[in-house]
């Protein structure tokens, strides 16, 4: 595959910007400058085309450009944007299919990317319960703000240690956020005895897809959802990724396990820049857009058209065509005909996945936390990813990363994906 034109542009990317890219782990191995999508595809500087499975890390539920929604915006942006006062029609139409899908939320409120949404899902939970205290988990990615940016993809001698992400973070956010064991309810038990009447809130990515499909075990969600209830804290689901892809009314309608907060991004807009907090509304009404609420909730660009337009687009389409059936049968047709070849070709690693998602693990058992992950061959995984972009397939090549189906992609894209997925083994193995 030709690379020549996406060289010479990260040669210059690189001059204006540090790295060349714009959010951290962007900057990987091959340096392919993007300039054009559609549906399942994108198409690099050099005219190559990839059947996405990346979806910009999940967002593109529908596929690229989706043709349904960009409608919708262009036609809300001919009459419409922002106003930075009072409320829009398409703000309370939003917010109202959101309050009828999602099960806790009682209220909603827009912000646009899914740290703003962590953040103010924290700090209202401090407010609540007067306490200062987070657990989070070991793997979880929350965003990039200090008080969530700590113990993500550890190195196996940090696991579960002081691990903060980034330089620069405050003390006291890194020494406040307590890290515990993913499906590891003692864990979260003794966490809870150890921090009596300090732990403000857990927050959990029901499904940690920030290191690939490691699901919740029986009990897990509903065990976190007990011991909040005994030591009077909030229970956070962080849903930028769960949510919308996985049910409309995100992976706590799937589990039956409700929430107090949720946190909901990425699959919610199709791609636009749109994110969202939601919960009880004796919670959601202690935020200072309600009269006397003293949660301090802002954003010049909450609200924006494009995300509460596309917003309303995407679950439109949601509601009325069989989106989550069709990513379901080919999530379903892609896990099996990965485990039909490693199963012919003899290989033992564990295909991970739910619904839309999935990933291959090359480690011979189904991982239950981040530790266990440590298994996984993380050269095998990188360098098996390499080789479907170089044929065309586009996975994030990076360790224990996930993979995305939309509605845009079809049974076609998947077979050609696993007649790739054998040869690249057959050269590896
Ligand atoms: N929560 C989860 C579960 C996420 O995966 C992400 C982003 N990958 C975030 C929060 C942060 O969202 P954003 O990048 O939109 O700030």
């Amino acid at each position: 595959m030709l690379n020549t034109k996406s060289k010479e542009l990260y040669e210059e990317a690189i001059k204006y910007t540090p790295g060349g890219v714009h959010t951290s782990i962007r900057n990987v191995d091959p340096h392919l400058i993007f300039t054009k999508s559609e549906g399942a595809y994108i198409y690099d500087a050099d005219g190559n085309k990839y059947v996405d499975y990346q979806s910009a890390f999940g967002p593109y539920i529908l596929g690229h450009n989706y043709k349904g929604v960009n409608e919708r915006v262009i036609e809300a942006l001919s009459t419409t944007d922002l106003y930075g006062v009072g409320t829009t029609d398409l703000e309370i139409e939003c917010a109202n299919k959101i309050t009828k899908h999602v099960p806790s939320a009682e209220q909603v409120l827009f912000c646009n990317s899914g740290s703003e949404a962590t953040y103010h899902a924290i700090r209202l939970s401090r407010a609540i319960t007067n306490r200062t205290k987070l657990i989070k988990f070991q793997g979880c990615y929350h965003g990039w703000h200090d008080y969530v940016a700590r113990n993500m993809l550890s190195a196996p001698d940090m696991i579960g240690k002081r691990d903060p992400g980034s330089a620069g973070m405050m003390d006291e956010a890194i020494d406040n956020t307590l890290i515990c064991t993913f499906n590891d309810l003692d864990d979260v038990a003794a966490t809870f005895h150890k921090n009596k009447n300090e732990v403000a809130a857990i927050i959990v990515e029901p499904i940690p897809h920030n290191i690939g499909c490691v699901m919740p075990e029986e009990g897990f969600l509903q065990g976190l959802r007990e011991l909040c209830d005994e030591h009077n804290a909030v229970l956070i689901f962080d849903e930028v990724i769960t949510g919308f892809r996985h049910d409309l009314g995100g992976f706590q309608k799937v589990a039956g396990v409700t929430p107090d907060l949720t946190t909901m991004g990425k699959a919610m807009a199709n791609g636009y820049p749109m994110a969202a907090v939601a919960g009880k509304k004796e919670y959601m009404e202690r935020y200072n857009t309600n009269p006397g609420g003293d949660v301090w909730f802002a954003g010049t660009y909450n609200g924006h058209a494009v995300g509460t337009s596309a917003t309303i687009a995407t679950m439109e389409i949601m509601e009325t065509e069989p989106v989550h059936k069709h990513i379901f049968e080919l999530g379903d047709r892609m896990r099996n005909g990965i485990r039909e070849i490693h199963e012919r070709l003899g290989i033992k690693a564990y295909v991970a996945g739910f619904g839309s998602v999935w990933t291959t693990y090359f480690m011979d058992f189904e991982p239950k936390n981040y530790t266990d992950l440590m298994k996984n061959d993380a050269e095998m995984y990188v360098s098996y990813r390499k080789k479907l972009i170089e044929r065309g397939f586009f996975k994030m090549p990076m360790n224990i990363k996930r993979n995305h189906i939309s509605y845009s992609h079809t049974k076609e894209d998947i077979d050609n994906t696993l007649q790739a997925i054998e040869d690249v083994l057959k050269e590896l193995i």
